[in-house]
């Protein structure tokens, strides 16, 4: 039988290094040729040898070779059990509301995606589930919203787009001490930079559409699980629903994952970089960047995050002057998305973060007149000059 896919290879070392196993790991030579690259297996059935024998394949909702050597490609880079792909992000986060019941209760990051909050808020509460948010940033915050009857803790650090940061640890100790697991969506910081399971976190949640993908050209999501049960609920739900992520784009973001490290290493570099030359901009009067010193989180981003990424906020005064920037931006482009390898700016208020309500959005100080930026891996020097040049 053939059933190596989603197998990491005997050359891959037990104790290898991050970027060795964002290359290797989940993937075997094709058993069939050699190829050192995973086919996209771009079928809807497998051939069966007889009647009750078969090579581990039979029907392409429930097994395919690509999909598996991503899922066990991702499942290794964030340290988890096991990984189930899905056809984007919101498939894979709906995978997890399914572990609920009715009449349980969960605690959410207050300012989590903007998907997520529709997802939670317009659908899930059909179904007797109960949501909370809170500012997961602080711990007490998070110990006060806990009931009896509170199963998940969800949480996403940094957060979209002001890049608060959540004590990850910690909200691992109040969940687990409540019988409660926790979930976190890490599709801002990447595994390359903050890995959560290594904090407790039971489940791990991705759109892959951003970093791991990394190149603005598929939209997908992941689960990495820990726990036995998990696992197996997971492959029950992601069969019975059947929101399965196709073979091309698990073959674009296995293709997007090896090169994970050297790609945030310049995200890192040149999200430092606008946060510098942003901090010290006239026009400009507040950064959001957890690598600037005076970010309030700076201490904990250090202890938990290996890098500052590459999204960060500013503010500049107001809507007009934001509008201003966002229009006269060239070498950037004004978009939706993050964690490609070109810039991205865009004006939360008015496109991601327009759903959610003026009085939220100002409690958590998404003004109208902040910016957001992606930044890409072009040279940091051309990204400076492009936004010196529209905020001028
Ligand atoms: C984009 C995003 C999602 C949703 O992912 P899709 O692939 O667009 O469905 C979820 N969480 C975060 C933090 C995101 O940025």
């Amino acid at each position: 039988m053939i059933t190596d896919y989603g197998q990491t290879s005997m050359r891959l070392p037990p104790d290898a290094r991050f970027s060795t196993i964002c290359i290797h790991a989940g993937q075997v030579p094709d058993p069939s040729t050699g190829a050192i690259i995973t086919p996209i297996f771009q079928t809807s059935t497998y051939v069966q040898d007889e009647l009750g024998r078969h090579k581990g394949f039979e029907y392409a909702r429930t097994q395919n070779p690509t999909r598996a050597a991503l899922e066990g490609n991702i499942a290794a880079i964030e340290g988890g059990t096991a990984g189930f792909a899905f056809a984007s992000g919101m498939a894979a986060i709906g995978a997890v509301a399914t572990m609920l019941k009715s009449g349980d209760h969960v605690v959410v990051t207050d300012n989590t995606y903007g998907g997520t909050f529709r997802l939670f808020d317009k659908v899930l509460t059909k179904y007797q589930l109960e949501f909370s948010y809170v500012d997961t940033s602080a711990p007490d915050a998070i110990e006060a919203a806990m009931r009896p009857s509170t199963k998940m803790l969800f949480v996403e650090t940094p957060t979209n787009p002001v890049m608060r940061l959540t004590d990850l640890a910690r909200a691992a100790t109040i969940a687990h001490t409540r019988g409660a697991r926790l979930v976190v969506d890490n599709t801002f910081a990447s595994p390359a930079l903050q890995r959560p399971i290594e904090f407790g976190a039971d489940l791990v949640v991705h759109s892959t559409t951003k970093y791991l993908n990394g190149h603005s050209d598929s939209v997908g999501g992941i689960v990495v699980a820990v726990r036995d049960e998990d696992v197996e609920w997971l492959r029950f739900i992601q069969n019975s629903e059947g929101a399965i992520l196709g073979p091309f784009d698990a073959w674009l973001v296995l293709r997007g994952t090896k090169t994970l490290m050297v790609r945030m290493a310049q995200h890192n570099v040149n999200g430092m970089a606008l946060a510098e030359f942003l901090s010290t901009h006239p026009k400009v009067t507040r950064v959001h960047y957890p690598g600037l010193p005076a970010h309030p989180h700076h201490a904990l981003a250090k202890r938990q995050m290996r890098g500052f990424g590459g999204m960060l906020s500013f503010d500049v005064g107001t809507f007009e002057a934001a509008r201003r920037v966002c229009n006269r931006v060239r070498l950037m482009a004004l978009a939706e998305s993050l964690g490609g390898v070109e810039t991205l700016v865009s004006h939360p208020a008015s496109m991601t973060h327009a759903s959610v309500p003026a009085e939220r959005r100002q409690a958590i100080g998404l003004t109208d007149s902040l910016v957001r930026v992606s930044a890409g891996i072009e040279d940091p020097a051309d990204l400076i000059a492009d936004l010196s040049q529209a905020l001028s």
